[in-house]
């Protein structure tokens, strides 16, 4: 019986009928109609999954707007200052463990990789591998992007594109940050969102993927 290749059309559609009707549908139609109404929760899913990155910048404390990121992981919000000090004992922990995985960025080397362009060429600025940063803004948010071509640099940079650099997956960082894309990228765009700050004039990043923006 293994060997099904001599079936008549009729037979097979009996088969895919009895099928069907394991998985609870009476026939094709229905079960048809139930894929698409599938297909559509998934499209909410989605697109509730896009609404995410607007409620997780709630208050850690009081769940109201969130306006400012803790300044020791940069990944928690907070309404303003009380609700941050009254916060403080329980997000200690977490805190610290975060501040912890921040890891310094490997550049590519410019010389050998064509694609680590600074955009700061056309203001004469020679940038120190790509990143330049006012004084003022020593954390932002970047958008990372895998080569599509299968290479091993990665497009870095944030929502200004005062910053932009390429990294390599190969490094310790860059491969953390490459496996978080891959395991939440469900829409197969090959892109995702870290913090990033610069510290003693070292750039860093935290490897713990972000909620999407809208950039
Ligand atoms: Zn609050
Ligand atoms: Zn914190």
């Amino acid at each position: 019986m293994a060997a099904s290749s001599k079936k008549s059309p009729e037979e097979e559609l009996k088969d895919i009928n009895e099928e069907l009707k394991t998985m609870g549908f009476d026939n094709m139609g229905e079960y048809l109609a139930a894929m698409q109404k599938n297909v559509k929760k998934m499209a909410n899913l989605q697109r509730d999954g896009a609404k995410m990155a607007g409620v997780l910048k709630n208050c850690n404390k009081c769940q109201s707007v969130g306006e400012k990121r803790c300044t020791g992981c940069f990944l928690v919000w907070y309404c303003g200052r009380d609700c941050q000090s009254q916060d403080w004992a329980n997000h200690k922990e977490d805190c610290k463990k975060t501040r912890k995985k921040y890891e310094e960025v490997e550049f590519m080397e410019l010389a050998k990789y064509v694609t680590a362009i600074s955009l700061d060429q056309k203001e004469g600025c020679e940038a120190h591998h790509g990143i330049r940063t006012g004084p003022k803004v020593a954390q932002f948010v970047v958008k990372v992007q895998i080569a599509l071509d299968g290479s091993d640099g990665m497009l870095v940079y944030n929502k200004d594109r005062d910053v932009q650099y390429t990294m390599s997956y190969k490094s310790s960082l860059g491969n953390k940050i490459k496996q978080q894309i891959e395991n939440n990228d469900f829409m197969s765009i090959k892109k995702g969102y870290f913090y990033s700050i610069i510290r003693d004039g070292k750039n860093l990043i935290n490897p713990q993927i972000l909620p999407p923006e809208t950039w």
